[in-house]
This record gives structure tokens, sequence and C-alpha cells, in this order.
């Protein structure tokens, strides 16, 4: 079943070191295979996968249904472009509108490769619609949108985003969950608002009760559109399909990617209303985009979590992640925040690398999303017995991060 890795971490990460580019630093840990929640890296030892690739892995590694989905669309026909239809992307549009609510009438999908594609896409989209009269765009501090010029301009981040400027887009950043300062930002000078239900990677930070009724009525107000990135918290993460469906809202546009192809790359730019249409012909493309093993993926993604009633399972199981991160009792945890399986383990030091490393010694991958936030962003597959597994080890992980610390 295993097969023998070639080299080892250390081997591995030095030739990373001497042929890859310094963006990501030196990544601690070389992953070689992956079944269900579980992974194991190059040295063999195994890992209960609590980060999923940044909350992409929706259904685990190496899921049958993905696996023979995938399998069969490549053996099939792996790639059409854009000048040729094909039968999985037009299902995959026709699925995610049916889970949109809507009939079909004034939803239109664009299919991109990533989430910074997706918001590219909005962000032409939402620019082509608005003409010439509205040059400003509306953000949030700490919101992240993508590493592409467009989607870095709106990306709340300065240490991510100042070495990169100017962007030629005048975007006004406003503090998240405010409805005030928002109110006051946008008039009718201003195309759209780009927004999260919950900012995932400033740490799986939650917008107050009523935020986002008080967007969707201020773009009403004013003309401008609602854009909403459901990149990290679309396709059953907080234990809805979307989102907003819990907040009641519907956004002028929608931006899907992570989850959705679970593992396989594809993102989708929504467009409701007047915003399905507002693409002509000639004005955005992409080569790869929709590609028949994505779509194919991503069809898989969709029906195995409403096969297995997956969305229940989130909500039970992050319920029961949530009170067992609580339980661990540790000076270092101050709270728990997020839903469904999205959760950030908030914590009363700058530690959270500290309890990343802990956590990998005790065989659970985490993420230090933030200086003081662990993200907690399982596979939506994970059964109840594997999360008492990680909140059983909790203790004894902070305690050897706090450990470390002092010595
Ligand atoms: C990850 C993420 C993106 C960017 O997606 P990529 O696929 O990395 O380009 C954009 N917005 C949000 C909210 C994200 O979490």
């Amino acid at each position: 079943m295993t097969a023998a890795p070639v080299s080892s971490t250390a081997a591995l990460t030095a030739r990373f070191d001497a042929h890859l580019m310094p963006n990501y630093g030196t990544p601690p840990i070389a992953l070689v295979r992956g079944e269900g929640r579980r992974v194991w890296d190059a040295d063999g030892t195994r890992y209960l996968d609590l980060v999923a690739g940044i909350a992409v892995s929706a259904l685990g590694h190496a899921h049958p249904a993905l696996v023979k989905a995938v399998s069969d669309q490549v053996a099939t026909i792996a790639h059409t472009s854009n000048l040729y239809v094909h039968e999985r992307e037009v299902e995959l549009a026709e699925r995610l509108t049916a889970l949109l609510g809507s009939d079909g009438g004034d939803t239109r999908v664009f299919f991109a490769n990533s989430g910074t594609e997706a918001n590219e896409a909005a962000l032409k989209l939402v620019r082509r619609a608005a003409g010439t009269g509205r040059p400003r765009v509306v953000s949030t501090v700490d919101g992240f949108h993508g590493r592409t010029s467009g989607a870095l301009a709106l990306t709340g981040k300065p240490a991510i985003r100042d070495p990169f400027g100017p962007f030629g887009l005048d975007v006004v950043f406003v503090p998240y969950g405010d409805a005030d300062a928002l109110r006051a930002a946008v008039d009718t000078t201003c195309a759209a608002v780009f927004v999260e239900p919950t900012q995932g990677e400033a740490g799986i930070v939650e917008a107050p009760e009523g935020y986002l009724r008080a967007v969707r009525s201020i773009c009403d107000a004013t003309g401008a559109a609602f854009v909403l990135d459901e990149i990290q918290s679309g396709i059953g993460r907080t234990g809805r399909w979307f989102a907003h469906q819990q907040a009641g809202v519907l956004p002028d546009v929608l931006t899907l990617a992570k989850g959705l192809g679970g593992g396989l790359p594809i993102g989708a730019c929504i467009g409701f209303g007047r915003f399905a249409t507002a693409f002509a012909k000639g004005d955005h493309g992409s080569t790869f985009g929709g590609n028949p093993v994505s779509c194919a993926a991503a069809l898989a993604v969709l029906a195995t979590i409403e096969a297995d009633a997956l969305l229940d399972a989130v909500t039970a199981n992050g319920d029961l992640l949530a009170r067992g991160i609580a339980a661990a009792g540790h000076p270092l945890v101050a709270g728990v925040r997020g839903t469904g399986l999205w959760r950030g383990i908030r914590l009363t030091a700058p530690e959270a690398p500290r309890v990343q490393a802990a956590a990998a010694a005790h065989g659970f991958l985490v993420n230090a999303v933030a200086p003081d936030v662990i993200r907690i962003a399982p596979p939506l597959t994970i059964t109840p017995g594997e999360i008492g597994e990680f909140t059983a080890a909790l203790p004894a992980i902070l305690r050897d991060a706090t450990d470390e610390e002092t010595t």
C-alpha cells in the first residue's frame, strides 16, 4: 500500500530550498500520501489532518468518489478549453445554481482555477456592470481576497499588500463587522463592496449578528454591488452549503474555490440578477477554467456531501470540536470561535507557531493562521472519534508548547 518514499523530509526540503522560490519559507513537513483524514510524511510519521490543505480537502484524502470521478474523467477527456462546451461544466453550474436556491433564471456561473481568479472575475464583473461612474471599491481591514494584483488590491493586510502597490484601483478599507463605518464609506461612486462572511485568514473572525444584512441594505441603498467572498466558508464548511444562507441574505456576486474541488483546482464567480449577464462576449476568459477534471471532482464533492448528509455532520462534529477545545482548560486558551468545522482557537499569547509544532509532534496537523490563533479546518468527513483523539491530546499539546517556551 505504502510506496517507499524516495526522499526523507530533510533531503526533500533541502532540494526544495535549492530550487523553489523562498516565498513559502521552508515547509516543515513533507507529505507523501493520505487516506481519509490521515496523512503520512516522508519519514513515515502518520498525522490526523485538521488543516485539509487550508479548508480544501472537503472529502479528506483519496476518497473513493473523488478518485473515481477524476480517474474516469481524465481517461475520457481531460481538457477542452472554452472553445468547446462539455457536460461536466454545465452540470456543475446547474448544480451550484440549484444549491443557491435560485430557479436559474437570474443566476450565471463563471469558472476559474483558484480563489484569487474567482475574485478577479468578480472585480471585472462589477466594474463592467458599474460603467465608468463608480471608480471606488470598498473592502475590509484584515480581509483576504487573494494574491493576484486585483484581489491583492482588495486585501486589507498591509504586510502582504503594501510591497506590491500601487494597484491602480481606488480601494477604501473599513473595519470588519462595523456596519456604520461601511455605511459612511459606501456612496454612489462605489462599484462594489467585497466582504467575507467570516474573515478566514484573519483568524476565523466572525462578524456581529446582522452584519451581512446591513451590507445588503447599504448596497441596495447606493447601487453598489455586494460581492461575498465565500472561497473559504462555502461548500459546507459552516454546516450550510454557503455561510450566507445562515444570515438569510443573497449577495449580488458570490465567489467560491477552496472546498469546491475537494483538492482539484477550481474557482467560481457566480452573478445574480443584473450581474448574471454583465459580461459581454469576449469580456473575460480562462484557458483552464471549468476544465472537465476539476468539474468532475466538484460534482463528486457536492454529491458526496449530499449523499452522506455531511452538512448535519459538520454542525454536530463542529459543536463537539468546540466543546472539546473549551474543555482543555489551559491558560493559553482564551476561547474558540467560528462555526461548523471552521474554528479558531484563540490564544492568550502569540504562541500559535509553537502550538502548531507541538501538535505535529503529537501527530496532529493544525494551522497557526495568526500569531495568536490556531485554525482547525478538517475534512468535512471527520468522525467524532477522530475529533476526540485531538481534544484528548490538546492539554498535552498545550503543555508541551508552553514548556518549550520556558526552556
Ligand atoms: C484562500 C482565499 C482566497 C484566495 O484563494 P486562492 O485559491 O489561494 O487564490 C480568497 N479569499 C478567501 C476568503 C480565501 O480564504
